[in-house]
């Protein structure tokens, strides 16, 4: 499953992160899926609220994300434009010399920590 190997990763990243920093908890991870990464953030969430339980250091983390639009370029006008509107083919010259510039990422964007309290 797709969504369940960058929950992993991301998991991963994160509890070092933590690790390095001396973070006991996180609160929250917000990650960036681009428009055509074929990612679905509802499989994510699902995946991550599972996984997480396995550290420590996520147990009470939440996860959100944003989605990136994606652009593709053309090399034939060196234009811009929508990649989920006009797929593959440039809609300013018709040519088919284009490739995606952002849409495929999965970044983590921010974390959040929780407040320490030693009450
Ligand atoms: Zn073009």
């Amino acid at each position: 499953m797709h969504e369940l190997g960058i929950v992993t990763y991301v998991a991963k990243s994160v509890s070092k992160i933590a690790d390095e920093n001396d973070i006991q908890k996180i609160a929250e991870v917000t990650l960036q899926i681009g428009e055509v990464s074929g990612i679905v953030g509802e499989y994510l969430i699902d995946c991550w609220n599972y996984f997480r339980k396995n550290y420590t250091v996520l147990t009470d983390a939440t996860l959100q994300y944003e989605t990136l639009s994606a652009v593709t370029y053309c090399e034939e006008c060196g234009k811009e434009y929508e990649t989920v509107q006009y797929g593959r083919i440039c809609p300013n010259c018709g040519s088919e010399k284009t490739y995606l510039l952002t849409g495929n990422e999965c970044m983590i964007k921010e974390l959040k920590i929780c407040e320490v309290s030693f009450t």
